[in-house]
Parts: structure tokens; sequence; C-alpha cells
């Protein structure tokens, strides 16, 4: 017989090491929103984020008009039994009204779009009237008052709140705000990034490579994930392992920048200077995180800059950024917290997990021909296979108390490409 709570088993998380969540809620207790703003041309807004809420100074639309082309009549005149003449006396096109007034048996061409003439509540459509000639139409029955109308203010009415404080602004937004007639608007100020490599390993692209050395990846992988967040990114390029350069670099970054970010140098290997740095000039956490990959993760401040010391091993970085340093962009760019959208899908695969750690497996999700989500491991699985992310749309979040998965099991899954 299985023991449900066996140590070492079934226990979900080891003493002194922290949960995905539990490291997501320190770093977020920690994180403050940006006070600053920029007021820019809604042109300059796209995914900006909100620095006021946007209160509608008119209402949109701003006057009865016509949904379709056709004719404004009274209601009182629609025909109840028979066909009914009506006599055409004017035109109303979109930006042109008319001005006269019906009288009985009298209608308005009127086109989609058109204000509405004064004291007509009813569009009978084009397709649905005889016409006899320019100035006489004949009209059946079956109609009903105030179709085919657009009112006033049905979309927004002036006063209320269009676009709230916090939200980000996308390409239908810029739009509203067009058409509130509203040209500039106040944004949250990008955060400031900067990051950097370290390791005596590495070497930049366009150097030559010696035994043992390695070109720097992370540093081009850090700037993608970076540039999607629509921020000011500082790269201080790679920095090899020694105490000085590395504690001037910090100094430089944190003279400048909201966040900084660093990948490598934070477990327990003899080069792993970082954490001596930062407990002398800032303060910080070292936190066994139980996940896989991503273990470790420095997390401090130096002056007023917060610090992330992310892994070495290039899809621990992305794993770590898009669970913890995403996260905390949004909130210091005044976002409220969204935990990563999670969807079921079947796996298509077989997953070997032992409980204890939350794992986030590299995947690529398709739909099949009924539509259903499914899902299938890139291949090998290890922190420093990069081209396991490259292949992945997707992670695979197997829970901490999760064991191993067969074939046809649904598993959560969060996308971060749709390419
Ligand atoms: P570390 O955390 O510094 O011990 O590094 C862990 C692993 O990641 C080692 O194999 C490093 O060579 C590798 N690594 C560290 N930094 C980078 C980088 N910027 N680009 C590619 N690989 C790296
Ligand atoms: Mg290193």
């Amino acid at each position: 017989m299985k023991i449900e709570n066996e140590p070492g088993c079934h226990t979900a998380v080891e003493p002194g090491v922290i949960t995905v969540p539990e490291a997501v809620t320190n770093i977020l207790n920690n994180t403050h929103s940006i006070a600053d703003f920029s007021k820019l041309h809604i042109r300059q807004c796209l995914y900006r984020v909100l620095f006021e809420d946007i209160k509608s100074p008119i209402d949109v639309p701003g006057h009865n008009n016509s949904a379709m082309d056709g004719y404004a009549i009274l209601s009182d005149d629609i025909p109840v039994k028979d066909s009914k003449t009506f006599t055409v006396i004017g035109t109303a096109f979109a930006g042109q009204p008319f001005r006269g007034r019906c009288q009985a048996n009298e209608c308005v061409r009127i086109m989609t779009g058109a204000m509405v003439p004064d004291n007509t509540d009813t569009i009978v459509i084009q397709e649905d009237v005889q016409v006899h000639d320019e100035s006489a139409i004949e009209i059946g029955p079956g109609h009903k008052k105030n179709q085919n109308l657009r009112y006033a203010g049905e979309d927004i009415k002036t006063g209320s709140t269009v676009l709230s404080k916090g939200s980000v602004i996308k390409s239908a937004d810029l739009g509203v705000l067009a058409s509130l007639g509203i040209n500039e608007i106040k944004v949250v100020r990008k955060p400031r990034v900067s990051f950097f490599s370290t390791g005596d390993e590495l070497k930049s692209i366009g150097q030559t490579l010696k035994k043992g050395e390695i070109y720097d990846s992370n540093r081009y992988s850090l700037y993608g994930l970076l540039s999607d967040c629509d921020v000011d990114i500082i790269d201080m390029g790679a920095v090899k392992d020694e105490p000085d350069t590395i504690r001037q670099t910090l100094l430089s970054a944190a003279a400048c920048s909201d966040v900084i970010l660093t990948s490598g140098g934070v477990s327990v290997g003899e080069a792993d200077y970082i954490k001596g740095i930062l407990q002398e000039i800032g303060s910080m956490d070292i936190w066994k995180i139980a996940m896989k990959p991503g273990r470790p993760l420095t997390f401090g401040q130096i002056n007023n800059s917060m610090f992330f010391g992310l892994p070495g091993n290039p899809v621990a970085v992305m794993v770590t950024f898009y669970q913890f340093v995403k996260p905390a962009l949004n909130k210091i760019k005044g976002m409220s917290f969204k935990p990563p959208l999670s969807l079921k899908a079947e796996s298509l695969c077989s997953i070997r997990k032992n409980p204890g750690r939350r794992e986030f497996q590299r995947a690529i999700a398709s739909t099949d021909e009924n539509g259903n989500l499914q899902v299938t491991l890139t291949g090998k699985q290890g922190s420093g296979i990069l081209t396991s992310m490259s292949q992945a749309n997707c992670f695979i979040v197997l829970t901490e108390d999760r064991g191993s998965v067969a074939q046809g099991d649904l598993v959560d899954i969060q996308f971060f490409e749709f390419y």
C-alpha cells in the first residue's frame, strides 16, 4: 500500500525551499509602481500603461443616426395593413443633416451614419421600399418604431470612464480615444532595465571562441524578452567573474535603472561573487525555489533599483524571466497582477516527474481536427538546451504535487509565443 504523504515522495516542498507562487508574492510585495508619467500623442501610446482614468468628454455617437441606408419616417405613419405612398422631401447624408421636419406621409432619404431628422424615429431600409420616382416611394406594413436607429451615447456616455488607470493601451483603445477627440494621454514612464551576463567563459558574438569558451546567448534572449515588455533597455555587456568589475557594473546600472537583471553566478560555485557583492552594496535574498529549471534566484535592491540575479543556464533564464521578472515589470508599469493564462491540453506523450517541484517543460501546443488543444514535448529538456525554448510555443506546467504524466492525461499549459 502506498502512503500518501510519505516524506521525500509526496511532500510538496522541502524545508528552506519556497514555491513559485510564494516567490511571486514576495517579489510583488517588494515591487513599487512608477509614479512618473509622459504626456504623449495617442499614436505613441500603443501597449503603454495609462496613468489616468479617461472620462468621455462627449456622447458617442453624438446624435441619433441611421444604422442603414433607407428612409426616415414618423412611427405614427408606419403602414398597418396596406402599403402607403410617401413623398421624399429631402436627403440626409452622414455629416450633412437634413434640417426640415416631416409631416404625415412624408419621408427623408437617409444614409448610414446620417443624423436622424428631428421628428422622425424609424428607418425603413431601402431594400423594403418600392421606389416610384425620386420623390415618391411605397412602404408596406410590418415595420417597428425605432428600428435601425443608433442612439446618441449608446456606445459611450458623456462623463463615463472609458479606460482605467493601469490598463494597457491596445489598438482598439487608440480608436476609442480618437472617437472621443482625445489626442494626448498620460502614460506611465517606461521602466529602465539594465542587464548583463557574468562568466569568464563568455564571448560576445563577433569574437572568436577559444577552447572552453561559449557565446553569450542570455543577453540576446533577455533582449528579446525585454523588447516584448515595452521597457527601455540598457545592455551592459558580458562581465568577467571579477568582483571589482561586477561591483562597478552593478553600481553604474543602479544609477540609471529601475530594474537590474544579471544572469549567471548565483549558484554555489566558486566564482559566484554576485551574492557577496550584493550584500555589500545593497540588500538581497537568495531563494531556493521548488522549480525546474531555475532553482536558485537572487532578489534584492541596490539603492532604488530592484535586482534579479537570474540563473546562468539559458533555459532557466527564460523560465525565471517569465515567472518572476515579467510580473514585477508589469507591476512597476502600474498594471494589476494577472497570473499567466493557463489552459488544459491533452498530453500526446508521457512525461516522467517526481513530486516536489513545479516543472516548466517546453512544449508545442496545437489543435486537433476537432479543435481540441493538444500538446507534446519538444524533446530533451535540460536547462542548457535552449533549442527546447526556440521550438516551443508553451510551457507544460506540472505543479509541485504532480507525479508522472501518462499519454492522454490533461496537463496545464502556458503559452509564451503565438507565431
Ligand atoms: P552559472 O550560473 O554562472 O554557474 O552558469 C550555469 C551555466 O550556464 C554554465 O554552463 C554557464 O556556462 C552557462 N551560462 C552562464 N551564463 C551564460 C550566458 N550568458 N550565455 C550562455 N550560457 C551561459
Ligand atoms: Mg558563471
